[in-house]
């Protein structure tokens, strides 16, 4: 079993990849909790995935499935190409040993797949080698995350990503407040070959308009990539986008 909090087809709003077409498998759980992105959904603040972080609350919704594969199908029978396939969260890697989230991995192994990654969990690619023909976005959470720095930041899991993956790539997400940091360049500093993509905070577009500029600045000055969180602009936080 593993537990599924949604599926979807749209085209990746974030990261490197940003306006591929993409199946989303967002699967349930994470092992941080992210209160300073500040999103609130009843009663609970958090991130803008807070339906797949809180299994005490909404750990009913998810669905128990057996087999990811034919969830996936789905989307891509009737496809004249191969879209991306992403796992997301939550936390997807607390999965990562899985067979059923394996299975699927061997099965898909001609998409570009991607894992949305807080790359805080240490994989052990020599066990599990699949993993190392795969793309991590690592979103590593800063000090703005509102988590301690010893739980959000854990060099062993990035190292061991960066070393043995064929694709990888760090993904912050600041606001304005943000831009003074120097956490960025003290987290990257041990990955200079790693590309470093910044986004603007916001569950809404009227709440990115209020960040991007100075995030967009902030990557001009420091040489990263900035690149928006385009779903979130069209469709604000609407599941299934
Ligand atoms: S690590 Fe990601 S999914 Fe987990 S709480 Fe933080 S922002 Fe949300």
């Amino acid at each position: 079993m593993i537990p599924l909090v949604e599926s979807f087809y749209s085209f990746q709003g974030e990261g490197k990849f940003v306006g591929s077409p993409s199946v989303f498998i967002r699967l349930g759980g994470c092992n941080l909790g992210c209160a300073g992105f500040g999103v609130k959904l009843g009663g609970l603040v958090g991130c803008d995935s807070i339906k797949a972080v809180n299994q005490e609350h909404f750990g009913d919704t998810w669905e128990k499935v057996d087999n990811l594969i034919p969830t996936i199908n789905e989307y891509i029978k009737e496809l004249e190409f191969k879209p991306d396939i992403v796992f997301t969260g939550g936390e997807p890697l607390l999965h990562y040993q899985n067979p059923i989230l394996l299975e699927a991995l061997s099965h898909f192994q001609e998409h570009r797949i991607t894992f949305e990654t807080n790359a805080t969990i240490e994989i052990d690619f020599e066990k599990y080698p699949n993993y190392k023909n795969i793309t991590f976005a690592m979103s590593v959470k800063l000090e703005n995350s509102g988590e301690a720095k010893l739980k959000r930041i854990n060099h062993q899991a990035i190292n061991a990503i960066v070393k043995n993956t064929k694709e990888s790539f760090f993904k912050f997400v600041l606001s304005k407040k943000d831009v003074e940091t120097k956490e960025i360049e003290a987290i990257t500093k041990p990955y200079q070959s790693t590309k470093i993509y910044c986004m603007p905070m916001g569950s809404t577009a009227k709440e990115l308009a209020e960040n991007d500029k100075a995030v967009a600045n902030f990557c001009i000055k420091k040489g990263y990539n900035y690149v928006d969180r385009m779903h979130i602009r069209l469709w604000d936080n609407e599941e299934g986008r």
